[in-house]
């Protein structure tokens, strides 16, 4: 075993998390980029996935694969058994009290448009308001906007502090009467900060107030219980905690639910159509018209039960201790700045470099085989609060270790001794 191991004991179990059997589960890690030993530090866009998710869906495809849910015979039962127990897998991973909470749509990003068309659209009126926070992405403030501009209502941001912590104390004296919607992350993906979710649901929800939490950068880090933590509603996507691309979850309280109407029209969502009219069926099967990525749920599920192996604590310290070495390692070389210094941080760091132009930064980092992500991240209102215009930003997974780390100081060091 590695000396790097992190030995988390939990009642009753004994797991122990190997950063070095881990990295040898993901087989597309194991290769060069431009002649390097290739550094993949931009799980924040994107995880790489598991050979057992690749061989769960190629065996699905060989053997299981057929339409769901209204055939009789064995294959498209097996199917629709694997389908459905996706669904009992995220019902369980995100500890939900019933599994018409969970529905599945294509990304974070699809199941934010779903809240904000069917559960918000109908209850806006003019001068409501629908608080987000400053480091939201793109998509947990363009589709709030979309439904706002219809009834003259406003997405108003609550600020952060230069550390890039939510402002608790604006977000207590911005929230009232006006707020329809509080619509927040759970770790930012450009700061990397841990929001402090369950106090802010409580805030929301001591003045009425319902709320939407994005989750896309939250499940593959942190320990996520909806009950607990109280939301009406929390979204993430399959590709960002080792599953495959193209399927995306919604949590959502059942009352909310089996209040909303269905948003996108189709088979699968009916209980009877006519030409004069048509009766909708019951959740969640109400918001998911049309086939469904069935591989994908299954590959959801598969990834979850990967993930479920290894004590989330023990993931969670693996990768806080990865990113203060990173920290450590990139303060110390001059005129390279990290964005924000949050207390709870995971996931991501950004930092920019005085002189070089953060593009330039990310291509030279690839000419060693470094993979990081440069730009604004779909944050843009987020780095204009820092005064930038975009960043570089290195992101970690469970994967990733301190050869890693060393790998992108060294060649940083390099950049900013040669070029900077
Ligand atoms: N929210 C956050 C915090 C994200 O980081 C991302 C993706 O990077 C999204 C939402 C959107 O996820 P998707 O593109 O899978 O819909």
């Amino acid at each position: 075993m590695s000396d790097m191991a992190t030995e988390v004991r939990a009642p009753g179990d004994a797991l122990t998390f190997d950063p070095d059997a881990v990295r040898a589960a993901f087989p597309i890690l194991d290769q060069e980029m431009n002649g390097r030993p290739m550094v993949f530090l931009d799980s924040g866009a994107s995880t790489q996935k598991p050979e057992a998710v690749i061989a769960a869906e190629a065996e699905f495809y060989r053997h299981d694969y057929a339409n769901i849910h209204r055939g009789v015979y064995d294959l498209s039962q097996r199917a629709s058994d694997a389908f459905d127990g996706g669904r009992r897998k995220v019902q369980a991973f995100l500890g939900a009290a019933d599994w018409r909470e969970i529905v599945f749509t294509r990304n974070t990003t699809e199941a934010i448009n779903l809240v904000a068309w069917s559960f918000l659209e109908p209850r806006l009126q003019p001068s409501d308001e629908i608080l987000v926070t400053t480091m939201e992405h793109h998509s947990n403030i363009v589709p709030w906007q979309l439904v706002a501009m219809r009834h003259g209502a406003k997405v108003v941001a609550v600020p952060i502090t230069d550390a890039g912590e939510l402002n608790l104390a604006a977000l207590r004296e911005m929230i009232g009467p006006r707020t329809k919607m509080l619509a927040c992350t759970w770790v930012s993906n450009v700061l990397g900060t841990v929001n402090p979710v369950a106090e802010i649901v409580g805030i929301a929800h001591a003045a009425g107030v319902p709320v939407l939490l994005d989750a896309a950068q939250a499940v593959q880090h942190v320990a996520v219980d909806v009950q607990e933590v109280g939301a009406d509603f929390l979204a993430f996507s399959a590709h960002k905690i080792y599953g495959p691309s193209g399927v995306g979850v919604l949590y959502g309280k059942r009352e909310h639910l089996e209040a909303m109407p269905p948003w996108q029209g189709g088979g699968g969502i009916v209980d009877r159509v006519t030409f004069e009219g048509t009766t909708y069926g019951e959740i969640p099967f109400r918001f998911e018209a049309g086939t469904p990525d069935i591989a994908g749920v299954h590959g959801l599920g598969t990834a979850l039960d990967w993930f479920g192996q290894f004590d989330i604590r023990a993931v969670e310290a693996h990768e806080i201790r990865l990113m203060a070495e990173a920290q450590r390692a990139l303060q110390q070389i001059p005129g390279l700045h990290a964005l924000g210094d949050p207390r709870h941080r995971t996931g991501a760091l950004s930092f920019w470099v005085d002189g070089l132009h953060h593009q330039d930064v990310g291509a030279m980092l690839d000419l060693d085989g470094i993979a990081i992500r440069t730009g604004h991240h779909c944050a843009q209102p987020l780095h204009r609060r820092f005064g930038l215009e975009g960043s570089a930003r290195a992101s970690f997974g469970i994967y990733n270790n301190e050869a890693d780390v060393a790998a992108l100081a060294d060649s940083l060091r390099y950049i900013v001794r040669k070029y900077g």
